[in-house]
């Protein structure tokens, strides 16, 4: 796949607000937040889409979501809630081809999302 600017982000190449880093996610703030909290998890391994998820990928899939319920306890929004977000491809509104797990919370979300 090609490289995206979440792959500089690694590589501390520019700038981020990094909340979580282990040796398989680093999990950042959002530049342009969609609440008062809005963290992004990515793998460090590159994968474009949530099609691109493989049996290889599930244990590291679910280390993203353990990771984004951690820091929503850290940022003290897990009690009144928040949502995890996967954007998919055109019509999922997905804009960087990194794999990402959107944590917002700190708001009330409507449903259903435009
Ligand atoms: P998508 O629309 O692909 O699901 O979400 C991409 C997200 O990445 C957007 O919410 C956007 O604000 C965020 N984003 C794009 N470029 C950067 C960046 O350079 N730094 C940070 N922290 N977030 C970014």
């Amino acid at each position: 796949m090609a490289e995206t600017i979440f792959s500089k982000i690694i590589r501390k190449e520019i700038p981020a607000d990094i909340v979580f880093e282990d040796e398989q996610v680093l999990a950042f703030r959002d530049i342009n937040p969609q609440g008062p909290t809005h963290v992004l998890v990515i793998p460090k391994e590159e994968i474009a889409t949530a099609n691109d998820i493989g049996e290889e990928h599930e244990l590291l899939i679910g280390h993203m979501v353990r990771v984004a319920t951690q820091v929503a306890k850290d940022e003290g929004i897990a009690e009144d809630g928040y949502r995890l977000v996967v954007n998919c491809n055109p019509d999922g509104g997905q804009e960087v081809y990194h794999i990402h797990l959107h944590l917002i919370g700190g708001r009330k979300m409507t449903w259903p999302p435009g």
